[in-house]
């Protein structure tokens, strides 16, 4: 069985844009899954010859939820559907209230967390992630999807996972 990977974190901290790095530049195969919802939240990755499914629960189209209610909801679905869980944020607000909610429900699970810090596009930021072990979920990892540091040390961690 093919591992899944979920993408969770509050929104803004660049879940899409980690997402099209993932399997736009190092991944074959991308499909479509029409019916699950208008947003194409689900992708086929590769990485190091290991295939992974990934998905983005923030493509889930929830904007007339309470933010805190579409954090929940994404934690719980990845919680459900996921053999591993990357929950992103970003270095550029420090911990919010809603990672602190998102890391909480995610301690429930016996599955493995990795935490990525994304937007840690400088030397500076990236010392900067250390506020995050606060969350809970062990190293945090920093990555830049606009730049495309770090991506290759976040893929390396999941699929050790598998
Ligand atoms: P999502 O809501 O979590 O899916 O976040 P998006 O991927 O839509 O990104 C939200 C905003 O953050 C966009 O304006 C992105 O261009 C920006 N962004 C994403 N990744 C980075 C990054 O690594 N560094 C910086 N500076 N901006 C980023
Ligand atoms: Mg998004």
């Amino acid at each position: 069985k093919v591992p899944v990977v979920a993408l969770v974190g509050r929104p803004n901290v660049g879940k899409s844009t980690i997402f099209n790095r993932l399997i736009g530049e190092r991944v074959s195969i991308v499909e479509d899954h029409p019916g699950v919802t208008r947003d194409r939240i689900y992708a086929t990755g590769r990485w190091i010859g290991k295939e992974y499914r990934l998905i983005d629960t923030g493509g889930i189209d929830m904007s007339n939820e309470p933010l805190m209610n579409q954090v929940r909801y994404q934690a719980d679905l990845a919680m459900d559907e996921a053999d591993v869980i990357v929950m992103v944020t970003s270095v550029r607000e420090g911990v919010t209230l809603e990672d602190e909610e998102v890391a909480q429900r995610l301690h429930r699970t016996n599955k493995p967390v990795v935490l990525a810090i994304n937007k840690a596009d400088n030397p500076e930021q990236r010392q900067m992630i250390y506020d995050f072990y606060t969350l809970g979920l062990g190293d945090p990892i920093p990555i830049s999807g606009s730049h495309g540091t770090g991506i290759g040390d976040l893929l390396d961690k999941i699929v050790e996972l598998f």
